[in-house]
């Protein structure tokens, strides 16, 4: 298994990291020989959140005779430093370890991020990383590309993770991508397969024109692994040819040519089109409704089986669906096309 440097840790981390958002729909057992399958292939990443169910507990009891075989990374929702402090010991519990490896704040959007340093979120972590229940800091941010580069610039994080994939905007790779791999940021690939949409859509894809000889799955792995800012990718995996498949991609790493890109980039087309990618240019709605958040809980519900997870979210919101008052001035922003309040509504359903 090819392995990259994740930035100024010094980590040797496999080009291909193990995605567990989906573990929570599957068995202990399942999991069980899924991981260790991972392992035993030379898989030495592993990354989970504190909200992805139980898959935190599934991946504790599946590793916990092999925890010094891999690096751990998980994520945390909360801000402020007594969240941050009780979910790390959560995480610890859940995890069955002593340490992990890479604690991430999960997903920072808007104001957030400055609750990271204000409400003492950042200063938990560093206080957990001086008595060594976590090693290294990094930050997961969706969508905002000035939030990217100022916490590259900022120094305190070891590790972005940020959503990267075929369908993702040429302005992240030419401009953020580099920048954290110059001042020593590792880079995590989330969502490589654009969040399941691009297998989704595989056969309509294949259908235009691209046969390169493998799954569609595999090339759009390597099209994420051809930018060489790239530490390493963590497709969400559940099913033993999803993991084999992937081991492919990480046992024999390739470039793709620029003739394959540009046969991938046409065969993808406009596959992007239609579903929320969560880039969060449609906000702010004037009447306060967080459109993306609502589309990144639908996702979670429909494609990770995060269901109570995601219901919980949307119960919590303050503003929802009903105070839309189909103004269309978002339609006029989203650059994918999404038909937002139609599409608000049908999520509102599922949530509520
Ligand atoms: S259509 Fe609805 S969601 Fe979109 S901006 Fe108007 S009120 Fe907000
Ligand atoms: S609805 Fe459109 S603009 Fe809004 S976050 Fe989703 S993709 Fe972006």
């Amino acid at each position: 298994m090819e392995k990259r440097t994740l930035g100024k840790t010094g980590w040797g981390i496999s080009v291909i990291g193990f995605g567990g958002i989906k573990l929570s729909r599957l068995s202990h057992k399942e999991c069980e020989i899924l991981l260790n399958r991972a392992i035993d292939s030379g898989i030495n990443f592993v990354d989970t959140a504190d909200c992805y169910g139980d898959s935190e507990a599934k991946i504790g009891t599946a590793l916990r005779t092999r925890r010094k075989e891999f690096y751990l990374s998980t994520k945390i929702d909360e801000r402020d430093g007594s969240g941050v402090e009780k979910k790390l010991q959560r995480c610890l519990r859940r995890l069955k370890t002593d340490w992990i490896d890479l604690v991430l704040f999960h997903d920072v959007r808007g104001s957030e991020y400055d609750r990271i340093f204000d409400s003492g979120g950042l200063e938990a972590l560093e206080k957990a990383k001086r008595q060594g229940t976590i090693l290294e800091i990094g930050i997961s941010i969706h969508h905002s590309l000035p939030m990217m580069r100022a916490a590259i610039e900022s120094g305190l994080f070891s590790a972005l993770m940020v959503s990267y994939s075929a369908l993702d905007e040429d302005r992240l790779a030419a401009d953020i991508l580099p920048m954290a791999y110059e001042n020593g940021v590792g880079l995590i690939a989330m969502k490589p397969l654009a969040g399941g949409i691009l297998a989704e859509r595989a056969s309509s894809i294949k259908n235009r024109k691209l046969n390169l000889g493998e799954s569609l799955a595999q090339i759009c792995l390597r099209y994420v692994l051809t930018n060489p800012n790239i530490t390493c990718a963590i497709p969400g995996m559940m099913k033993l040819y999803e993991l084999d498949e992937n081991l492919q991609v990480g046992k024999s790493p390739r470039e793709l040519t620029m003739e394959e890109i540009k046969v991938l980039m046409e065969s993808v087309g406009d596959a992007g089109k239609g579903f929320c990618r969560n880039c969060g240019y449609c906000v702010p709605c004037p009447e306060g409704v967080p459109i993306s958040d609502i589309f990144r809980f639908e996702s979670y519900y429909e494609r990770y089986g995060l269901k109570e997870w995601a219901i919980e979210q949307y119960r919590l919101l303050e503003v929802k669906v009903d105070a839309c008052s189909e103004c269309a001035q978002c339609l006029e922003l989203c650059p994918y096309d999404v038909s937002i309040p139609e599409r608000l509504k049908i999520a509102h359903q599922i949530l509520q």
